[in-house]
């Protein structure tokens, strides 16, 4: 039995998978979901995942975007998989090695020739066999391509300088890579790679290209439609865990009706034999979907530290408030999407009821479309007064308010007494329902307002 375990941890191990972005642009969200993918088949597999960049573009490969691929990736909880790091343009010793072998053995060949610019120069080109490559894809199936049509194509400059797609296939090689999961727009360059594979005596290994991420016309997505960094998805105000969850659809689903995860849920769930063929649409408002529900997941506290800075200083920073605020987080939170919305609520003073003195009242607003005399209406408010009196301030909860209300509400009509109770305590069309906003404005400014509402009908006898 001991062994049987051993055994089976052991083939766990086995399973290596890579995330090689090219540090020559930030994080972009499609990229972000392969990097996802790969950590799911790894964790899921209890194996790794190797975190490679691939900077052979000297030109074009910045620090600062190995910087922000670093920072998403750690932001959306991706990083503590990635004990070490390659560049490849630290590599080239290694590079050289196969090269040279291949050269020795005369699978590839230094050519002299001329260049764009027509200058004389040399490139070492490998010698193809010209057969027929066919590998299974875990997720497209058997793919056979005829590699004659490819020619002798270039994998190096210089002995230093090799090509992308010789670095990849080496270090897939030296790295112990048993699983490529990339997006697949990297299908045709397999062949070539599977070519320089076997020249270098290299494994195959298993190869799944991922479907394609489309804009909802199903056009490519590009930065128009939605492909922005995924850095940039943080700034607006989208949470990792939402990302996360969002990107896992994009190409798998569990088969169930389940579409919020966690991270350790997914890892769970995540089955590459799930993923579709078929190009996965990039949804922002199902993204926004997502999104919310997470934060309503949030704990309060957790929420109320991640939107206060949107929250005006003159709220924030007043203790009188703050109890108000913070009875008032769960309105808040349940409506929010993206956390850049608390800002907007509270710039268009969706809130502002709560912390000013309301206008006067307009009678007609008051009264609930079935019940149009004032003194009814004052009537009940009062009766809501009274009961609402007699409840201490320990007690000013909405649940004790509303059991406490909800039998004289259901005896005088529903409508007559909630509707005036919203409305006094709020001037709103839509809000909350009366019980809550009764807990976050507290007993006394409760009292206060039907107050004044009551008032104003007593004194206005006819509409
Ligand atoms: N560096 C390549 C890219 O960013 C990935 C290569 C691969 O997955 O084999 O698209």
């Amino acid at each position: 039995m001991l062994e049987l375990i051993l055994e089976m941890t052991e083939k766990q191990h086995d399973i290596i998978t890579r995330f090689p972005p090219s540090p020559t642009g930030k994080l972009h969200i499609g990229n972000a979901r392969t990097a996802l993918f790969n950590y799911l088949f790894a964790k899921h597999n209890g194996g790794k995942i190797i975190l490679r960049f691939e900077d052979t573009d000297r030109a074009r490969s910045k620090k600062e975007y190995e910087e922000n691929i670093l920072d998403a990736l750690s932001w959306l909880g991706l990083d503590m998989e990635f004990p070490e790091i390659y560049r490849q343009s630290e590599r080239t010793e290694i590079y050289r090695k196969h090269l040279e072998h291949l050269l020795e053995k005369n699978a590839a060949y230094i050519s002299n020739e001329k260049n764009e610019r027509g200058e004389e120069g040399s490139v070492i080109r490998f010698r193809n066999p010209n057969t027929k490559i066919t590998f299974t894809d875990l997720i497209r199936g058997e793919i056979t391509f005829d590699t004659k049509e490819l020619g002798d194509f270039v994998i190096a400059r210089s002995i230093d300088n090799v090509i992308y797609h010789f670095a990849v296939v080496v270090d897939d090689f030296e790295m112990g890579l048993t699983h490529i999961i990339r997006g697949e727009d990297h299908i045709s360059n397999t062949p070539r790679q599977i070519l320089i594979q076997q020249a270098i005596g290299a494994p195959r290994p298993v190869y799944a290209h991922l479907p394609l991420i489309l804009a909802k016309d199903r056009s490519k997505l590009s930065k128009r439609n939605g492909a922005v960094a995924t850095t940039d998805y943080r700034e607006q105000g989208y949470l990792p865990q939402a990302i996360l969850n969002y990107l896992a659809l994009l190409g798998w689903n569990p088969g169930t009706e389940q579409e919020i995860f966690t991270l350790s849920q997914l890892i769970e769930q995540f089955d590459i034999n799930k993923i579709q063929k078929g190009g996965a649409v990039f949804d922002i408002e199902k993204l926004k979907w997502i999104n919310k529900e997470h934060i309503k997941h949030l704990p309060p506290d957790t929420f109320l530290a991640m939107v206060e800075q949107y929250i005006p200083e003159t709220i924030r920073n007043e203790v009188a408030l703050q109890g108000k605020l913070h009875k008032l987080l769960p309105v808040i939170q349940e409506k929010t999407e993206i956390l850049c919305d608390v800002k907007q609520q509270f710039d268009a003073g969706e809130y502002s009821y709560f912390f000013d003195d309301l206008p006067p009242y307009t009678i007609d607003k008051l009264l609930w479309k079935d019940e149009r005399e004032p003194i009814k209406a004052a009537e009940k408010l009062s009766k809501v007064f009274e009961i609402l009196s007699e409840i201490s301030e320990k007690n000013f909860s909405e649940i004790f308010i509303k059991e406490k209300i909800w039998d004289f509400a259901t005896n005088a009509g529903r409508g007559a007494v909630l509707w005036p109770m919203r409305y006094a305590l709020s001037q709103r069309e839509k809000s909350p329902d009366p019980f809550i906003l009764s807990a976050i404005l507290g007993k006394e400014g409760t009292l206060a307002r039907l107050k004044k509402a009551i008032g104003a009908l007593e004194n206005h006898k006819t509409v």
